[in-house]
């Protein structure tokens, strides 16, 4: 079988180190393979996007020498077919639409006990849709990490896959796909780690073959607090990529000498990708980087 790894950006700003650390991660271990790497824009928020985002992840992507395989897949552009799972769903009785506000599912204890489950309601334009829990996981296998454990609160929720404004949910959207795109491992950031039960949960319902997940550590600022768009994370250079670049190297493991660090861009990338291992990588799941090479 052929390996497939993906990135999958949410266009909500520029790359910064903590993106590039996913980016990197994943390639290395796509190309080591000698398997595909795709990416996927994840455009499923318009009001979180950045306009001019997703070109400028292209453009860096292409500038740090991550060249991807097919065409990059949008989000945006795959709304009927996420619609066409939540209507065999709704039909099936495997999803239903539910009126719980935020503050009540609080009242329950912060995760949702199933009100909505069997009232049949039908969608005035206020409902969120959820899935029918039917396939709990409560842990699961990374291959960095190994076991991880789910609390089971959160692994037995019946949780919502379209939100009442109308946005299909990040879960929901990122399984779908990958099906569809064939991916055989998921590797990405550590954030991630929790969601991924809930993903395995929609394989088993959607009776899928089940995939391998590895997180990278994530990258935390000097605060203590997750590197993200959110948080203005910094954006990395475009022009000079080498210092980041070697920067975010250094991140994942890598020990590069002297000689290497004076190659080029296209010759450490292929450096990195014959050197690769998945036991180099810190053990920790969240580190602060040293920023040596880089002036982030
Ligand atoms: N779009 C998500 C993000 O930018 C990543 C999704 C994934 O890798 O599963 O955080």
């Amino acid at each position: 079988m052929t390996y497939i790894g993906r990135f999958a950006p949410s266009p909500s700003g520029p790359l910064h180190f903590g993106s590039l650390v996913a980016a990197l991660g994943s390639y290395f271990q796509a190309r080591s393979q000698r398997g595909k790497w795709l990416v996927r824009i994840e455009d499923l928020d318009p009001p979180r996007e950045v306009k001019g985002a997703a070109d400028l992840i292209l453009r860096t992507l292409e500038a740090y020498h991550l060249d991807w395989d097919d065409d990059v897949v949008y989000q945006s552009h795959r709304h009927a077919v996420y619609q066409a799972q939540l209507d065999s769903w709704l039909s099936s009785g495997q999803a239903y639409y539910c009126r719980c506000t935020r503050k009540q599912v609080k009242a329950m204890g912060g995760f949702y006990t199933g009100n909505c489950r069997d009232k049949k309601l039908i969608n005035d334009g206020n409902c969120a849709i959820r899935l029918l829990m039917t396939h709990p996981v409560e842990s699961f296998d990374d291959r960095k990490h190994g076991q991880f454990s789910v609390p089971p609160e959160l692994a037995r929720e019946d949780f919502i896959v379209k939100r009442r404004d109308g946005l299909f949910a990040y879960n929901l959207a990122v399984v779908i796909d990958d099906i569809a795109q064939g991916v055989t491992e998921v590797v990405r950031g550590a954030d991630l780690i929790e969601p991924t039960g809930r993903q395995i949960s929609l394989y088993h319902i959607l009776n899928q073959p089940l995939i391998n997940y590895i997180h990278l550590p994530l990258a935390l600022d000097k605060s203590g607090q997750k590197l993200s768009k959110q948080n203005h994370a910094p954006a990395i250079d475009l022009k000079q990529p080498k210092p980041t670049l070697i920067d975010a190297m250094q991140f994942l493991g890598f020990e590069l000498n002297k000689e290497i660090k004076q190659s080029n861009v296209r010759e450490i990338i292929d450096w990195g990708i014959a050197n690769w291992r998945i036991e180099q990588l810190p053990d920790a799941t969240e580190i602060t980087p040293r920023f040596s090479n880089s002036s982030l």
